[in-house]
């Protein structure tokens, strides 16, 4: 096993709890560990490799997966001396699944993250498991709409499951047939506290088309890696909405999976704000909706005086929502906008359009650190217009999934929107992603979803 010594210093950050090793931080890298007389010799690491991690002092800190190519050296995936074999990696399924048990997710029924990559001491390996049935055996049983889960489950039995797998590194690309192989063994075999086996999934996709995989030397990768897909798109059932996922065309792993709570919470608050004035139109408008996630939700939940516009710059998201309106029965509710937001938001300023509510959840910004700066004039950018849109007393729904951008920096973000607009905000509470999407402490990457829900006078 070679070793990468770190130069002094640079196992603090180590230590706490963050499990990346820059390649500016490796002092010098060694074969294995010599004899007690010899000297260690001097080795070169290869991608996809696997390797010990040690401080200056020759401290113990983790075995690693290792790139020589990207910037990100080591990735260490244990604090001892495992090898990544398919018994690692189900050890490691099993543990994510029980930790989504622990935190009350209830997988034979929701559609959820099962590994969220280093947060699950799995670096760079991504896999959103959906749960629900065939749309097309859905519309065949169901007629009469809006659909339930439990009538489905009546009528069609336990729901089926797919994954949607995402290979962020290069030591894991090379490892997919033995993440496969476990996933599919752990979830057909081990019973957690769901009262036996999830059940093998039908299909399972790769979705590995990150940009990130460029600095890994990865080119992108997708399709049918398992099984099959419904052709009619799979229906999942979220918070009692159901959405249609056509995960081959679907963006990132198919369905946003993090905001999952905060749609309904949204819903909840924008809903009490409607039944202030009965019987008057509340507009709203929901902005970056892709296929209409909290738009569903606000009209189903915040009543029947709800009025959505839902605006999104790709006309491939508006056609889900339109078909996820149409499942959900929400056709009167909601009007799908193609637009780019930052003339839409410019747009309505300039009419003096008024709104009782705006939800911003725009994609990531600032990708990495340094794209920082441009990200957070972006972001003060649609905040401010957002602000100025808003009625007395209207509802702002302020999200960032940068993890480049912490919590404190992005609600100063919106502060300073505010003084600009000559508003004052009140924040009702200040949310993240869910549980599913578990934070590793000390790898403050992981607590990524920021989601405030303002009141804005
Ligand atoms: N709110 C959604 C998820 C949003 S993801 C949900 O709850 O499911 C971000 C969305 O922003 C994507 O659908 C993307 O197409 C859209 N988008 C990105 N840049 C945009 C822009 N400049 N104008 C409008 N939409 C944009």
């Amino acid at each position: 096993m070679k070793r990468i010594i770190l130069k002094p210093g640079e196992e603090t950050r180590i230590i706490r709890g963050h499990p990346w090793v820059y390649a500016v931080e490796a002092d010098q890298i060694l074969s294995s560990p010599p004899p007690r007389t010899a000297t260690p010799a001097a080795a070169v690491l290869e991608a996809g490799e696997i390797a010990d991690v040690e401080s200056a002092q020759r401290t113990y800190l983790g075995r690693a997966l290792v790139n020589p190519h990207s910037r990100i050296l080591a990735r260490i995936y244990s604090p001892s001396k495992e090898g990544l074999d398919r018994g690692f990696f189900k050890r490691r399924f099993r543990e994510a699944l029980e930790r989504r048990f622990a935190a009350g997710i209830d997988l034979r029924q929701t559609s959820a993250r099962m590994v969220f990559a280093e947060a699950d001491f799995l670096p760079g390996l991504i896999i959103d498991r959906y749960t629900g049935w065939p749309l097309e055996d859905l519309e065949r049983s169901l007629p009469e709409r809006p659909w339930a889960f439990d009538a489905a489950l009546r009528v069609l039995g336990p729901p089926g499951s797919w994954l949607s797998i995402q290979l962020l590194a290069y030591g894991m690309d090379i490892r997919r047939e033995e993440i496969i192989a476990a996933a599919a063994e752990v979830l057909e075999r081990d019973a957690f506290g769901f009262a036996g086996p999830l059940g093998l999934p039908q299909g399972i996709i790769e979705k590995s088309s990150a940009p990130v995989r460029e600095l890994e030397g990865l080119r992108p990768r997708e399709g049918i890696i398992k099984g099959s897909l419904p052709p009619g798109g799979i229906g999942i059932f979220e918070n009692g909405l159901i959405f249609c996922l056509r995960l081959e065309e679907g963006q990132k792993t198919g369905h946003y999976l993090d905001q999952r709570e905060n749609r309904l919470q949204a819903a909840r608050v924008l809903g009490n704000l409607a039944a202030r004035s009965p019987g008057r139109e509340c507009r709203v408008l929901d902005c970056y909706t892709y296929t209409g996630g909290f738009a569903l939700h606000a009209a189903r939940y915040g009543g029947p005086d709800l009025r959505l516009i839902a605006a999104d710059s790709s006309a491939a998201a508006l056609e889900g929502l339109r078909r996820n309106r149409a499942l959900n029965a929400l056709e009167d509710q909601i009007s799908p906008m193609e637009a780019d937001i930052f003339g839409l938001l410019r747009d309505f300023e300039r009419k003096k359009e008024r709104f009782s509510g705006v939800i911003l959840d725009p994609p990531a910004f600032a990708k990495r650190r340094s794209a920082l700066e441009g990200a957070l004039r972006g972001y003060k950018e649609i905040n401010l217009r957002a602000i100025k849109l808003l009625l007395p007393g209207g509802i702002l729904i302020s999200c960032s999934c940068s993890h480049a951008l912490e919590a404190e920096r992005f609600k100063r973000l919106i502060a300073e929107a505010a003084a600009d607009a000559g508003r004052r905000l009140a924040l009702l509470e200040f949310r993240s992603q869910t549980p599913d999407h578990p934070v590793l402490i000390g790898y403050g990457e992981s607590c990524y979803l920021k989601c405030g829900v303002y009141r804005v006078y």
